[in-house]
This record gives structure tokens, C-alpha cells and sequence, in this order.
């Protein structure tokens, strides 16, 4: 243990909450991501180009102050001197931000040495460094660190590199950071690391999903932990309850010890459901499969029995890199996880970035937007990119010749967008055919995401258009209910319990069943045995889930009544209170567990 005589850290035990995004519990030493190794380019530009660079880097800039203000925010949230300090610490970045000294220079060696942003920012933030450290004033030439801390933000932000890279953590470390973005959380090997927490993020967004993915212990939305906690301390995260604990007393790690083993207990007695259908008391089959973040996900799918993948998200193709994937890379890794399913169907979902899912190769597609969540994203983006969109197709008509694939569309709000997607499949097969390539006959069913209020309610005429439904409740709750998913401050707020996002589940299913095609539940509500039986009673048959919440979903499920469970759905579908519908649930669960 380090001593208490590097200023702000403190030996004795402090507990912070935050949102528990990803059960489980993890105990190791902190690993407190700085922001170095980041990759900056440098290169000269030319004369007509200087106006943009100047614009990048102004955008950057403006984004670095959002971000510096909303950690301010969330610093309100703290207690105590950890406020105090923080909250001066943060001022000072945001006068940084904003000098003159620093903002003109930068744009001085853009203009005047025609450099590129990132290395006009690099070198304009070592000669102040260095301007600092030379100054007598012990206070001022601490301030080098706050100027290279301000210059990396920016860099950050103008390379749209999150911070890259776990390879040199020290084994069952627990990361703590600002922010993780779903595409660091997808370089984590849960192997390596024992956990994560960090600053900011909601509850539902991509980094949750990904951390639950991978089964890493997570917590999200912690104020104050930059500050107090420094790469080497003792940590435990509970995923679970939502805390992070630093410098645990002897009596609290023991506690903790004890709740892993029984954790592991529990896991070895779940996976004992592996081959067993999930099947309620009354004899109702439901079919369970998986969602699948990253390919190395497919092996676990059928370690816990799923029968099929209810959605591939194809983000990972686009993650960590600067280029775009081809047709042949993608149909490689698509037909891979095709044959490990062995004859399971493999649903894979077209690109559904934007949002808050960013892809730095796809920079210059996405451009700039106000709101993003509700611009150019998911298939909107794919039709005004056909390309993007026949490379994937391509490939999914190839790999679907290795087994059962349907194409599921994010986002879709129209049902125009599904013939224009139709139209595509339909030019795409014929154009592989006289590639003399092998194609599935007949092309793969081609469903929709409903996760957009509209769509929900124009469910019947979708229908129509397609061959199945896939329900994301993520977005849907999101868009109903105007909370963005990935946003810690109004994460209480999330809640898909309320009634306006049942109803709309319930529209949907009856749509589905109506026009008599498949419906399944894949957003986030499907993986949590809270919401199983309220599902089932909506009349949903189908749920695809993250593989670590397949045999908690399954269990929920041997132990279910299906006219008990319609009953209650019913009675939950009378009320237009979520409180009182959350009492209903709960008191079900209770009672008929
Ligand atoms: C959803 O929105 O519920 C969903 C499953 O899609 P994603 O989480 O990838 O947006
Ligand atoms: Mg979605």
C-alpha cells in the first residue's frame, strides 16, 4: 500500500455509487487510464485546406468544453474537499480551454506552418508545458500537467481516439477511467481484467451491453473517482450493486470473497440447465438465443445452449480501425460464426451506427450532426451509402450459404426503407450469381428492428414489408420516453416498465402475430428475469439475450405458470402508473418464483 503522503489520496476505505450496468463482483488493483498513447498524425496541409483544419480543431475544442462541463456537473454530486479540489481542477481546464494564449497559438501554427491540427496541438502544448515547468512558482509549474491534460482532451477528440489498448494492464486489474467507449470495452479480455468503472455512461448504452457481453463486472456514472483513486490501489467493483469500493477493510474484502465463491456456485448449478428447453410449468416452449457482440462470442452461445443468435451486431467490423472492412473480411468472419451455430439460425443486423455508436473508420460518412441519435444512423446511413450497404449484403449472402441467416434491419421507421433494402438484397444476389458465387436460395428473410415509436405503431403495415420482427427496447425506450440510453444524468429517468413502452410492445407483438411472423425481444429487458414473465404474457415467444443471461432467463422460465404470467400481464397492462406497474412485477416474480 502506498502512503498517504501524495496529497489527495486517502489509505482509509471510501465507497462510491454509481449505476451497476454489469453483474458480478471484481477485486484487484486500480488501473487509472491516462490519456497518453494516443497516435497523432502529422502531416502538412496544403494551403486551400487550412480553413478545415481550423474548423476541426475548433470542433474539437468545443466538444473538449462539453466534456469538461459536464464533469463538472457531475462533480456537484461529490461531497467534501474530492468536490472542491475537483471542481477548481476542472475551472482551470475550462479557462485553459478557453485562453487565448493557448486557442491562438494553436491556430497560429495552422495557419502560419500549415500543420494539421493534432500536431499544431501537440507541439503548441509542449512549448506551454515546458513554459510552466520552467517557472519558479511551485503552483505554475504544476500547471504543465493541467495544460498537457487540456492538449490530450483535445487530441482525443480530434482523432476520435478513445484511449486505445489494455495489453499492459496487470492481470484481474479493474479499470477506472473518464470514459469508456463500447469500443474500448471491446479490447477488454475479461481474462486480464477483473472489472471497470468509470465516470461517465447510462445504463443502456453500448458500453453496458458490451461489459455485460463480456460478462466484466462494471459500474458506470461514478462521480469523483479521477481524483481519489490512483493506478495501484485496491479496488472492488460491484457490478451489482452499482459501487465502487477503495481501500476495502479487512472485513469488507472477506464479505466480498465469500459473495464470488457463492457466485460461482451459483453459475456451475445455472449451467446445469444447458440442455434442457426452456419450457414454462404449463408446457409453452420459448425459444432462447443469444445477441453477439464480437465473434468470439459465438463459441460461448452454444456452451449455454442458445438455439440460434436473435442478433449480430456488425458494429464490431467497423471498431478500432481507420479503414473500412471489405466484403471478403466481413463474409469470412460472418460465415465462421454460421457454421459454429451449426443449423441454428444466425440473425445479422446491418450497420447500425451513429448515435452514440461511433466508428472512427466511418468519420467522414457521419459528419457532424445536432442530434444525432435521431440523424443519419442505422439504415438511414446505409441507404445514403449504398456501398456500405452491398458490401454487407454481399457478404451475407455469401456466408448464408453456410447455413440458416436472416438480415435484420436497425432503425427502420418506413416501410419504403425495407423495399428500398429489398431491392438491394434482390440486385446484390443477382450481381454475386454472375460472380459465379454461391448464394442462398431463397434469399434470407429480411426483418426490422422495432425500436422507434413510429414504428411501433405503424407495426401493421411494416409487417406487411417484412419477415420478422425483432423488438429493441433499448431504443425504444429511449425514443419514447426522450432519455438517451448512454447518459448517466438522466438514467433514472430510463425505465421500460413505463407504460407508453409496454404499450408499444404489445402493439407490436399483436402486429406480428397478426400478419403471422416470428417476433422476438432483443433489447436489453430480454436478458433480465425480471421482466420474463411480463414478456411472456405480452405474448412474446421469442428472446435473444447476451449468452451470460441465458441460463438466469431459463431458469425464470422452468419455474413460470403461462396463464398465471398472461393474467398479470393483463392486470400490468390496466395501469398507467410505472411505479405501480413495477410493484406488479415484482410482487409476481415474489410470489410465483
Ligand atoms: C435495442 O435498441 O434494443 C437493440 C437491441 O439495439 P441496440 O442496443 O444495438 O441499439
Ligand atoms: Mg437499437
Amino acid at each position: 500500500m502506498k502512503t498517504a503522503s501524495k496529497g489527495r489520496r486517502r489509505p482509509r476505505e471510501q465507497v462510491f455509487e454509481g449505476l451497476a450496468v454489469s453483474p458480478g463482483v471484481g477485486i484487484g488493483p486500480a488501473f487509472v487510464r491516462e490519456s497518453g498513447d494516443l497516435h497523432v498524425p502529422e502531416y502538412q496541409v496544403p494551403a486551400g485546406r487550412v480553413r478545415r483544419e481550423k474548423k476541426r480543431f475548433a470542433d474539437a475544442t468545443a466538444k473538449a468544453v462539453r466534456q469538461v462541463g459536464k464533469l463538472k456537473a457531475k462533480s456537484l454530486g461529490i461531497h467534501g474537499l474530492a468536490a472542491e479540489e475537483l471542481g477548481y481542477l476542472l475551472d482551470a481546464h475550462l479557462q485553459m480551454l478557453k485562453s487565448r494564449r493557448l486557442i491562438g497559438g494553436i491556430e497560429a501554427r495552422i495557419e502560419k506552418e500549415r500543420r494539421n491540427a493534432e500536431a499544431a496541438v501537440m507541439s503548441e502544448i509542449s512549448a506551454l508545458a515546458q513554459e510552466f515547468v520552467a517557472m519558479e512558482d511551485d503552483y505554475l509549474s504544476a500547471r504543465a500537467d493541467d495544460v498537457r491534460e487540456v492538449g490530450h482532451r483535445i487530441l482525443r477528440n480530434l482523432t476520435d481516439t478513445a484511449y486505445r489498448g489494455f495489453g499492459g494492464v496487470e492481470k484481474g486489474s479493474i479499470v477506472i477511467a473518464e470514459e469508456i467507449s463500447p469500443a474500448d470495452t471491446a479490447l477488454m479480455d475479461p481474462e486480464q481484467i477483473a472489472g471497470f468503472a468509470c465516470v461517465m455512461g447510462g445504463a443502456e448504452g453500448h458500453t453496458a451491453i458490451m461489459a455485460r457481453s463480456l460478462g466484466l463486472p462494471a459500474v458506470l456514472g461514478v462521480a469523483g473517482l479521477i481524483p481519489a483513486i490512483r493506478s495501484g490501489d485496491m479496488l472492488i467493483v460491484d457490478g451489482s450493486s452499482g459501487l465502487v469500493i477503495l481501500n476495502p477493510t479487512g472485513k469488507r474484502l472477506a464479505a466480498y470473497q465469500k459473495r464470488l465463491k457463492a457466485m460461482a456456485r451459483e453459475a456451475r448449478s445455472l449451467a446445469r440447465l444447458r440442455d434442457i428447453p426452456a419450457e414454462t410449468r404449463d408446457g409453452q416452449r420459448i425459444l432462447m438465443e443469444v445477441n453477439l457482440e464480437l465473434p468470439r462470442e459465438a463459441a460461448q452461445a452454444t456452451v449455454v445452449g442458445a438455439e440460434g443468435v436473435g442478433l449480430l451486431r456488425t458494429e464490431f467490423f467497423y471498431m478500432n480501425r481507420d479503414d473500412l472492412p471489405d466484403e471478403e473480411e466481413q463474409y469470412t468472419e460472418l460465415a465462421k460464426i454460421v457454421k459454429a451455430m451449426k443449423g441454428r439460425p444466425v440473425t445479422v443486423r446491418t450497420l447500425d451506427v451513429g448515435g452514440e455508436k461511433l466508428a472512427s473508420s466511418l468519420g467522414d460518412h457521419l459528419g457532424e450532426a445536432q442530434n444525432p441519435a435521431l440523424g443519419l444512423r442505422a439504415i438511414r446511413l446505409s441507404l445514403k451509402e449504398p456501398k456500405l450497404l452491398r458490401t454487407q449484403l454481399a457478404a451475407m449472402l455469401r456466408a448464408a450459404a453456410h447455413g440458416p441467416l436472416r438480415i435484420l434491419l436497425p432503425m427502420i421507421s418506413t416501410p419504403g426503407e425495407i423495399v428500398a433494402v429489398r431491392k438491394e438484397l434482390e440486385k446484390t444476389a443477382r450481381r454475386l450469381r454472375r460472380r459465379g458465387l454461391e448464394v442462398a436460395e431463397p434469399l434470407p428473410p429480411l426483418g426490422v428492428m422495432i425500436e422507434v415509436p413510429g414504428a411501433a405503431l405503424a407495426a401493421d403495415s411494416l409487417a406487411q414489408n417484412c419477415d420478422f420482427f425483432a423488438i429493441g427496447t433499448n431504443d425504444l425506450t429511449m425514443y419514447t420516453l426522450a432519455i438517451d440510453r448512454g447518459e448517466e444524468q438522466v438514467a433514472y429517468l430510463y425505465n421500460p416498465l413505463h407504460p407508453a413502452v409496454l404499450r408499444l410492445i404489445q402493439f407490436s407483438v399483436e402486429a406480428a402475430l397478426r400478419a403471422r411472423i416470428p417476433v422476438s425481444v432483443c433489447g436489453e429487458m430480454a436478458g433480465d428475469p425480471r421482466f420474463t414473465a411480463l414478456l411472456l404474457g405480452l405474448g412474446v415467444r421469442e428472446l435473444s439475450m447476451t449468452v451470460k443471461a441465458v441460463p438466469r432467463v431459463k431458469s425464470r422460465i422452468l419455474g413460470l405458470d403461462m396463464q398465471a404470467a398472461a393474467r398479470r400481464a393483463q392486470m400490468i397492462m390496466d395501469q398507467v402508473d410505472s411505479t405501480r406497474i413495477a410493484t406488479l412485477v415484482d410482487d409476481f416474480n415474489e410470489t410465483v418464483a
